[in-house]
């Protein structure tokens, strides 16, 4: 089920989210909607909170759908090492249309569990990492245009405002 993804400036977006403790059938279910919402977009990434649940889930497949078994669903995931630095072009599904460059780590180790609960470490460089950082960071409330200097922020926030007033968000 393709699940209506959250735009910028709903609250949720800048929520905290709750670890999961329960690795049941509705966690499967939320991922499984989860990864076809972000093959539908299509996205290379997709974090809970994006799909309205407050829960610390994320899917990642950088190549989008297009090679298999590139997808990876990480439950609770934390970046516990990162080294180097990228500085790209950076969009998000839930502020689409714009971009804008972040500065992020070059590779990342990540830890987290996977939907039955079992501990899992996943590493990731180039776009992988950057994609990890990203959706970790939706976990935390925290979006890409947090990352851009004031004016560049500034610049985008006003865009999304005139079309929210214009009925276009
Ligand atoms: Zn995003």
């Amino acid at each position: 089920m393709i699940l209506p993804i959250l735009k910028y400036g709903n609250p949720l977006l800048q929520k905290v989210c709750e670890p999961v403790t329960v690795f049941d059938k509705a966690l499967e279910a939320l991922a499984k909607n989860m990864v076809e919402t972000m093959y539908a977009a299509p996205g290379v990434g997709l974090a809970a909170p994006q799909v309205s649940v407050l829960k610390r889930l994320i899917v990642v497949d950088v190549t989008a759908g297009e090679k298999p078994g590139q997808l990876i669903r990480l439950v609770n995931p934390e970046i516990i090492n990162q080294e180097g630095e990228q500085y790209e072009e950076e969009g998000c599904l839930s502020i689409p249309n714009f971009t804008g460059k972040v500065r992020r780590p070059y590779r990342v180790i990540v830890s987290g569990k996977d939907l039955q609960g079992r501990e899992k470490i996943v590493e990731g460089e180039g776009l992988l990492a950057r994609v990890f950082a990203h959706e970790v960071d939706h976990l935390n409330g925290v979006l890409f245009i947090d990352h851009l200097g004031a004016i560049k922020r500034d610049i985008i926030k006003r865009k999304i405002r005139k079309k929210v007033r214009a009925g276009e968000w």
